[in-house]
């Protein structure tokens, strides 16, 4: 299941939402673990970064 990283600007907090494609299409309300705000945004997230190749 992708993992996407969320960062909370009202307490500073990162943390992690598990979900799978379909719930994250749905797109679904983020709410801060911490302080059960909902002024998250989203990180990228290094799981899915396309590094480029030196061939
Ligand atoms: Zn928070």
């Amino acid at each position: 299941m992708p993992a996407y990283e969320y960062f909370c600007n009202d307490c500073k907090k990162e943390f992690t939402v598990f979900l799978s494609v379909k719930e994250f299409e749905s797109k679904p309300k983020i709410i801060c673990p911490k302080c059960q705000g909902d002024n998250v945004v989203k990180k990228l997230t290094p799981f899915f970064a396309k590094t480029s190749k030196k061939s």
